[in-house]
Parts: C-alpha cells; sequence; structure tokens
C-alpha cells in the first residue's frame, strides 16, 4: 500500500506482474525436479522365474508400479485429482483434502498433499494395516476410522457425510466418482505400457479398486490396439484378504466402472494371491503386496493358454512390506 495515496500507476501492478513472472520462472524451473514429475514411468519388469513353464514364445510382464515415491499404482490418479482440483478452483490454499480410501490412496494424498501445502483428512476402515497408518500419521494426516465389516464403502459414507456438512472446508476427490482416477492411466500407464513393450502387449490383466487402473489402461490400450484382450480380476468372495480390491457383486459399484471393458473377468483366492506374493519375492525379488500377487496369479493362468507371440502385461499395486508376514 501506498501511505502517501501517490501511487504511480501501475506501479503496484507491475511488481505483481513481475513476481508472478519470477514464480512462474521458478516453479517452471522446479517442476522438472519436483515430487510430482517423480510419480510415473515406473519400470516394466519380466517375469522369468515366477512364470516358469509358460508355452513356448509367450511373455509376460509386470508394471512396477510400487516403485512410485508413495510406493503404489495410487500416486498416479491422487496426483491427477490433485491438479484437477487446483485447476477448477474446488482446491484452493487453506482447505483439507478429504477421501475415503484403503490406504495406498491416503499415502499419495498425503504426500503430494504435504508437498504441495494442504492439510489431508482420510477416512479408513480400522482394519487396514497399522503399517499403513504409521505411514499417513508420518506424513501429519488427520486419520478417521470406520467399521470394518462396511470395508471401503463404511469409510466413503462417512467421507461423503463430512463433506455435505462442510463444502467450504474439504476438497472431495471422491476417487470412486472422479474422471481424473482413471484418465491418469489413460494418459499415463497405458502410454508407458504401449511404448515399452513397443506395441506388443496382447492381453492386459488387472484387479479392480476403484477400477481406475483397470478403466483407464484398457480404454487407452484397447484404441491404440484394438484386438487387445483385456482381463478384470476381483477377490472370490466378498470377506477376502485382498487389501485394495473390491467384490464389485456384493461392494459399492464405483461410478467410474465400465464393465463393457472386460473380455473376461477373474476372481482370486486371497490364498493363491499370497502364495503369488511369496513365489515373487523369494524367486524374483519383487517383494509386492497380495493385489499384486493377485494379479500375477491372474496373468500366469491366462499366460498358460495363448499362443505364441502373446505378451500379458499385469500390474504390481503396491509394496509387500506394507503388509504382515
Ligand atoms: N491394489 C492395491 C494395493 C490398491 O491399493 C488398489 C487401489 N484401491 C488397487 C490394487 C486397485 O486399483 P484401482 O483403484 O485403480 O482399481
Amino acid at each position: 500500500m501506498d501511505l502517501l495515496g501517490l501511487r504511480a500507476p501501475g506501479d503496484e501492478a507491475d511488481k505483481k506482474k513481475m513476481s508472478a513472472c519470477v514464480l512462474e520462472q521458478e516453479d517452471q524451473l522446479d517442476s522438472a525436479h519436483s515430487l510430482a514429475a517423480s510419480i510415473g514411468h515406473t519400470p516394466l519388469v519380466r517375469l522369468r522365474n515366477s512364470a516358469r513353464g509358460l508355452p513356448a514364445g509367450v511373455e509376460i510382464y509386470a508394471k512396477a508400479e510400487h516403485l512410485n515415491p508413495g510406493g503404489s499404482v495410487k500416486d498416479r490418479p491422487a496426483l491427477a485429482m490433485i491438479l484437477d482440483g487446483e485447476r477448477t478452483g474446488k482446491l484452493q490454499r487453506g482447505m483439507t483434502i478429504l477421501d475415503a480410501t484403503s490406504g495406498n490412496t491416503g499415502i499419495a494424498y498425503a504426500m503430494i498433499g504435504a508437498a504441495r501445502g494442504y492439510a489431508v483428512t482420510l477416512c479408513l476402515p480400522k482394519n487396514a494395516s497399522p503399517q499403513r497408518k504409521r505411514i499417513l500419521r508420518s506424513f501429519g494426516v488427520n486419520i478417521i476410522e470406520t467399521d470394518p465389516l462396511q470395508a471401503t464403502d463404511g469409510a466413503q459414507l462417512l467421507a461423503r457425510r463430512m463433506f455435505l456438512a462442510e463444502p467450504g472446508k474439504y476438497f472431495y476427490p471422491d476417487q470412486y466418482n472422479n474422471e481424473a482416477n482413471w484418465r491418469a492411466h489413460y494418459e499415463g500407464t497405458a502410454p508407458e505400457i504401449w511404448d515399452q513393450t513397443e506395441g506388443r502387449i496382447t492381453h492386459f490383466v488387472a484387479g479392480l479398486g476403484t477400477s481406475g487402473t483397470f478403466v483407464g489402461t484398457t480404454r487407452r490400450l484397447k484404441e491404440l490396439k484394438p484386438t487387445l484382450r483385456a482381463v478384470s480380476m476381483q477377490p472370490d468372495s466378498p470377506l477376502h484378504g485382498l487389501e485394495g480390491l473390491k467384490h464389485m457383486g456384493t461392494a459399492m459399484v464405483p461410478g467410474i466402472y465400465d464393465a463393457t471393458l472386460a473380455d473376461e473377468n477373474v476372481a482370486v483366492t486371497t490364498e493363491d494371491a499370497q502364495a503369488m506374493q511369496k513365489i515373487l519375492a523369494q524367486q524374483d525379488g519383487l517383494l509386492v503386496g497380495p493385489s499384486s500377487g493377485a494379479n500375477v496369479f491372474a496373468a500366469l493362468q491366462l499366460a498358460r493358454t495363448l499362443p505364441r507371440e502373446s505378451v500379458v502385461v499385469t500390474i504390481l499395486c503396491d509394496g509387500g512390506e506394507r503388509y504382515n508376514e
């Protein structure tokens, strides 16, 4: 403010413009080295020892999403939803990010929220793993625990109620119904897989949680290669140990789920997933979680039935150190 009231026209406006310009330049300089820039571009690993005995000429690969900075595939959609919130003005300085999550999206919100200066409040089922809760608390997250018997559905209902009660306080990305969720995979995961397989991918297999990974990746891959076959995987029963995945028959179906994208749907038991998790760790050096075990189990079952020149790709969703033995 000019105390004498003799401000030369344009002075303050010019200063503001200049500082905005400097900030923009700093942002641009910084963005290449930002946390956000370290999300995605994950390796595609060929499974060898765990995939022994496949028919000749059949290859199987896993996208190592557990190597994202937040440790899971959910870094991608969390970043996309936060950027979308900032772009549309739904997320502004001083607001709190609020959502329901079984853990990994929460960790991603917590990490990105901390780096971008937002508080984060999460509703999650009481039985989410203690390791995940510890990580969330380390990022400074406010955790609200919900009824474990209602799984993520209960957490979703509470988050929605809290948002509706105080809409000005919260940014509620609602990952189950947010288009930016599947778009993160449409624009990131899928083109990466396409490039990493040099367009040779023939089959894509992924489990369903919010369904963002399956829907976004499949949608883009089928545009790139209409003959691609996509297999969606679910836990075999409502009470399962595959954290992050949904039994669609009995759960609240996510708004972004598009069942027409799958050429085949398969179910995997928790026991088969855990056995595969162990094989991946001990024979291929890949320490990943149970949903990754389930993905690879389903991908291997499929691969065993395929002819030469088939290239199957699946997802390693998160790391194994977040789970109990
Ligand atoms: N595995 C794990 C460990 C997860 O946390 C999630 C996310 N809920 C998934 C798989 C499924 O991913 P998506 O939400 O994209 O369907």
